[in-house]
C-alpha cells in the first residue's frame, strides 16, 4: 500500500484516538509510510475551533514521538501539517516552517474569505449561494495556493463539492486553469478518500480531474484524511485502482521535503 500522509490527531478538537491506535491501523493496512499532518495553528488566535493552538505545537511533537516509538523498526513516520491557504499567509507559513524540520506541508483551501465552506455548520449559507460563483472563487483560490509555492502537497482538490453542490455542464472549465497552475508550480496533489464518505460520495478529486492532472504530469499521493484510527488507509484499494485508471503509475514519498517515488501498487 502507498503512504498515507494526510492524517489527524485529537489536538485539532475534531479527531479521536491515540498515536498507538493510529500506528496499529497503519501497520495492519501495510502502508509503506505513515504521515501525520494535523490542522496547523493559524493566527490571529483564536482563529476558529477546529485546529491546534500555536502553544500546542510541543504537544503535537510529543504525539508524533509516541507514534514513532510505536512504529519503531516497522514503519517510517513522517511529520507535516495541513495548513490553510489564506490570502497573505506566506509570512505565517514561514514562521511555521521554522518550528520543525517538516517532511512536507499540505496546503488546503477550506476558507473562501471568512467562510469555511466545508464546515457543516454553514449548510444554510450554501443553500443561498450561487454554486457557479462559489466554484469560480474556489478554483481561483486553489490556483493561487498552488502558485504560492508554499506547499509540497495540495489537499482534496475539489473539496468545494463536499455537500454535493456541483454546477451543471463540463467541469473541465474549472479544472483546467487550476491544473495549469499546479503543474507550473510543480506541486503534488492528493487523491483523498474521505470524499467517498461525505454527501458528494466521490473521492477528492473526481476522476475527470485526476485524468487531466495525470496528463499534465502532476505527481500524486493517496490520502485518507483520517480523523479516527479506523479511517487510516480507508478505501486505499479503491483509490489505487482509481489512480491507475487515470494513468498514474507511481506515488510520491517525502523526507524532510525531499521527494522520491514508489511504484503504485
Ligand atoms: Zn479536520
Ligand atoms: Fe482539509
Ligand atoms: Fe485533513
Ligand atoms: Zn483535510
Amino acid at each position: 500500500m502507498p503512504a498515507d500522509y494526510h492524517t489527524h490527531t485529537p489536538l485539532c478538537r475534531h479527531a479521536t484516538g491515540s498515536p498507538e491506535e493510529y500506528i496499529d491501523a497503519a501497520l495492519a493496512a501495510g502502508l509503506s509510510e505513515y504521515g501525520i499532518s494535523d490542522h496547523a495553528p493559524q493566527v490571529p488566535e483564536p482563529f476558529d475551533d477546529w485546529r491546534m493552538r500555536r502553544d500546542e505545537l510541543s504537544e503535537y511533537f510529543a504525539w508524533v514521538e509516541r507514534a514513532r516509538a510505536r512504529a519503531a523498526g516497522k514503519l517510517p513516520v513522517r511529520i507535516g501539517l495541513e495548513c490553510d491557504w489564506l490570502e497573505g499567509c506566506d509570512k505565517w507559513i514561514g514562521e511555521l516552517e521554522s518550528e520543525c524540520r517538516w517532511d512536507y506541508l499540505i496546503g488546503s483551501v477550506h476558507y473562501l474569505g471568512d467562510w469555511d465552506f466545508d464546515n457543516p455548520k454553514w449548510l444554510g449559507r450554501w443553500a443561498e449561494s450561487d454554486v457557479e460563483a462559489v466554484w469560480m472563487h474556489y478554483w481561483q483560490t486553489y490556483a493561487r495556493m498552488a502558485s504560492s509555492g508554499l506547499f509540497d502537497i495540495l489537499a482534496h482538490p475539489d473539496l468545494v463539492k463536499k455537500f454535493a453542490h456541483v454546477p451543471a455542464g463540463d467541469l473541465a472549465r474549472f479544472y483546467e486553469p487550476a491544473i495549469d497552475a499546479i503543474a507550473a508550480a510543480g506541486c503534488v496533489i492528493e487523491l483523498n478518500t474521505a470524499g467517498w464518505h461525505k454527501p458528494c460520495e466521490e473521492a477528492y478529486p473526481a476522476a475527470g480531474f485526476l485524468e487531466l492532472a495525470c496528463s499534465a504530469g502532476v505527481p500524486l499521493v493517496i490520502s485518507s484524511d483520517a480523523h479516527a484510527p479506523n479511517e487510516v488507509a480507508r478505501d486505499f484499494h479503491k483509490a489505487v485502482a482509481m489512480a491507475k485508471a487515470a494513468g498514474f503509475r507511481e506515488t510520491v514519498l517525502f523526507d524532510q521535503r525531499r521527494r522520491s517515488v514508489e511504484a503504485l501498487q
